[in-house]
């Protein structure tokens, strides 16, 4: 990367682009931002096509720069606004969970509070006063703990289904593709979608498209959960968003991870849901759900530099290529 930029100051220089101005900032960022492998192919490409239009203008006054600012920015920032907007969400939604941890800790200071008072109005023998008084100590001593635990995984757990979310998944892949790459083993993808579900929220309401989701993902997670205890296979699921799920396979290969997906793919067509009211009766029974399947593997198709991105676009276009023929069925992505 040093060298890269090493390279593009290089080029500044010859097309006298002035050294200490903005210009050189801008036109770095927008290079480097091609790296980024959140950033759809569209906006890498308008975004260098942006970076070769100021190279070829070679107007570097302030005005020009403002107007290009101006101009463009929907170039420059939009690619940010979407990130940020989940990101806030999600922050919010932790902080809102935070705060009820932390409310929820505040009474058990108070008993404790309460508790030591009264060992001292009891007037105890001493040594039992300090063993009552250091075992509510150590109950909070322990309840924090499990607390700092908690809040490590509420960071990483989608908060309806309880599955690893997007941020977990792109450190566990992140550290896959690197594992794989060096060790030449495979690593295949499946990414997982409900199948017309804007029909089922408009059929049955919002709340019980929800819990459409948590049943989906509990059986993802009970195939996962199976497939760890018969064959020692540590596969990772992950919501990836919306109705979107996601399946990393370490160690196996593009076709086996079809037929797994496969397996995944049946046992949701043949599962009966059921509908019920905030009292437990069921309103309707026999309702089904499909998922369409993309599956990747490293090396098919993902170039000689495989990032997590890569792997992700090709398993989405798999789906598209499911989604397309028919939906309620699994692709192996294929160039062609
Ligand atoms: P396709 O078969 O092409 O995937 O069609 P689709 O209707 O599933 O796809 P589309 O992307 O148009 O709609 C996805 C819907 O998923 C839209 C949105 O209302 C719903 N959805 C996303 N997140 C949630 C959620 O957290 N809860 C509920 N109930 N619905 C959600
Ligand atoms: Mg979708
Ligand atoms: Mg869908």
């Amino acid at each position: 990367m040093k060298r890269c930029f090493e390279d593009l100051c290089g080029t500044m220089d010859r097309l006298g682009v002035p050294r200490e101005s903005k210009w050189r900032g801008l036109i770095l960022y927008m290079r480097s931002i091609r790296d980024y492998d959140f950033l759809t192919p569209t906006q890498r490409e308008r975004t260098q096509e942006l970076v070769m239009e100021v190279l070829r203008k070679k107007d570097f006054s302030d005005e020009a720069f403002r107007r290009l600012v101006r101009d463009n920015e929907g170039i420059i920032n939009d690619q940010w606004r979407e990130r940020l907007t989940e990101a806030l969400q999600d922050t919010a939604q932790l902080i809102k969970q935070f705060q009820d941890l932390l409310a929820h800790r505040k009474n058990d200071v108070q008993e404790l509070s309460a508790m030591t008072l009264e060992t001292i109005q009891r007037e105890q023998p001493l040594d039992e006063m300090v063993r009552g008084i250091q075992g509510g100590f150590q109950k909070i001593e322990g309840l924090l703990q499990q607390d700092l635990e908690t809040i490590v995984s509420m960071g990483l757990t989608d908060d309806l289904t309880k599955l690893n979310n997007r941020r977990a998944l792109d450190a566990f892949l992140s550290r896959a593709i690197t594992e794989a790459v060096a060790s030449g083993k495979p690593l295949s993808l499946i990414f997982m979608d409900i199948d017309h579900f804007k029909k089922f929220n408009d059929d049955y309401g919002h709340l019980v498209g929800d819990q459409a989701l948590v049943t989906v993902a509990a059986m993802i997670r009970s195939f996962v959960e199976f497939q760890a205890k018969l064959n020692s296979r540590e596969f990772f699921p992950a919501r990836f968003g919306g109705e979107e799920f996601a399946l990393v396979l370490p160690e196996i290969s593009g076709e086996e991870a079809v037929a797994l997906a496969e397996t995944i793919r049946k046992k949701i067509e043949n599962y009966n849901f059921l509908v019920r009211d905030a009292d437990g009766e069921v309103l309707s029974a026999g309702i089904k759900i499909t998922i369409s399947a993309g599956v990747a593997e490293l090396h098919a198709g993902c170039g000689l530099c495989p990032g997590i991105s890569s792997l992700l676009d090709v398993a989405d276009k798999a789906l598209y290529q499911a989604k397309s023929s028919g939906r309620n069925r699994v692709e192996l992505y294929s160039k062609d």
